[in-house]
């Protein structure tokens, strides 16, 4: 088979990042409103931390206004309610992010629920899935919408095609199955959803012509499970130990990569593939937000 195509998160990435850029530019200049990002970050996960300063990073680089919240573990749902009520009425705030994970004392539905739907940049809000499974102006979650990004960009048709998506999180497998069958552009793929139940996994992937794992296990999907000229999409991040590796650990994704990649049409690579998409979308969805593209 000839050589797959590398669908490559940073290529795709940069290139919305170009878009939002000159779009929000316009923005500024047209309307005279910047987009603004408020990010709400309780206690001091170290990975959490990361995330918020490169979402922080990426607001300085496209102009965006940004605010970080930082409370600290023992913050009371009360006041991390109250926060958000403050930010839902901030006109200079178009999107709002409390970082996940919260502190085992903290409901994150009830706090996700507290964000005003049209400044709900990560998607999640009951409203917006509501929204985006009925076909309104929505704001969409970011990685699934990352996924659809990344086909649309490499010219990898859904139209009619074959697609299982092994997984089915509210935030990645359910939002995707549905972004992926709606009527529309980067859409109207045949979707099957599988999951921990799924009797004979193998024979379900290996009907796919687009094969999209969210799973969270290691290399799970082995070159068995994958047809002949299949477009694979891995959306797994996992940590497997390497002792050879600086931090004692490296990133892997749910895709045996090296052995299912010689089968494949195109493939993402993990890390360099979906997972550069994520901070792109949530941009995207500021500036969306901003632009008033959601509507009431
Ligand atoms: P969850 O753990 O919430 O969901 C995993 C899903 O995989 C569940 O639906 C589960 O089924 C299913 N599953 C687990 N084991 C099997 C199995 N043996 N066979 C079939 N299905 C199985 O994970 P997430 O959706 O949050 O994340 C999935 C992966 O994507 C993780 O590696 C995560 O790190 C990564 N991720 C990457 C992001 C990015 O790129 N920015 C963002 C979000 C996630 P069941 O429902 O039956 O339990």
């Amino acid at each position: 088979m000839a050589e797959p195509i590398i669908i490559d998160g940073k290529t795709v990435s940069e290139a919305i990042i170009d878009r939002v850029h000159a779009e929000s530019q316009a923005l500024i200049a047209e309307r005279g409103i910047t987009p603004g990002l408020a990010v709400v970050l309780v206690g001091d996960d170290p990975a959490s931390a990361t995330y918020v300063r490169s979402k922080g990073k990426m607001c300085e680089r496209l102009g965006f206004h940004s605010v970080t919240h930082r409370l600290p573990a023992d913050t009371p749902e009360d006041d991390l309610l109250a926060l958000v009520g403050v930010l839902n009425v901030d006109p200079t705030i178009h999107g709002i992010l409390v970082q996940a994970p919260l502190p085992g004392h903290i409901n994150y539905d009830r706090i996700v629920k507290a964000i005003d739907y049209r400044k709900d940049v990560d998607g999640l809000h009951p409203v917006s899935v509501g929204r985006m499974v009925i076909g309104m102006p929505a704001l969409e979650s970011c990685t699934p919408a990352g996924v659809i990004e990344m086909l649309k960009y490499y010219r990898i048709p859904t139209d009619g095609v074959r697609t299982v998506i092994v997984g089915r999180s509210n935030l990645v497998g359910k939002p995707l199955a549905n972004m992926m069958m709606q009527k529309r552009k980067g859409g109207n793929a045949i979707v099957t959803v599988a999951h921990s139940a799924a009797r004979d996994l193998k024979s379900i992937t290996r009907e796919a012509d687009i094969l999209i794992a969210a799973i969270g296990r290691p290399r799970y999907i082995t070159a068995d499970m994958v047809r002949d000229g299949a477009t694979v999409i891995d959306v797994g991040i996992n940590r497997v130990e390497d002792a050879g590796a600086k931090r004692g650990y490296r990133l892997v994704g749910d895709v045996d990569y090296d052995a299912v990649a010689p089968k494949c049409h195109a493939i993402t690579p993990v890390p360099g593939g979906v997972g550069l998409m994520t901070i792109a979308m949530l941009m995207n969805n500021t500036l969306r937000s901003a632009r008033g593209d959601v509507g009431e």
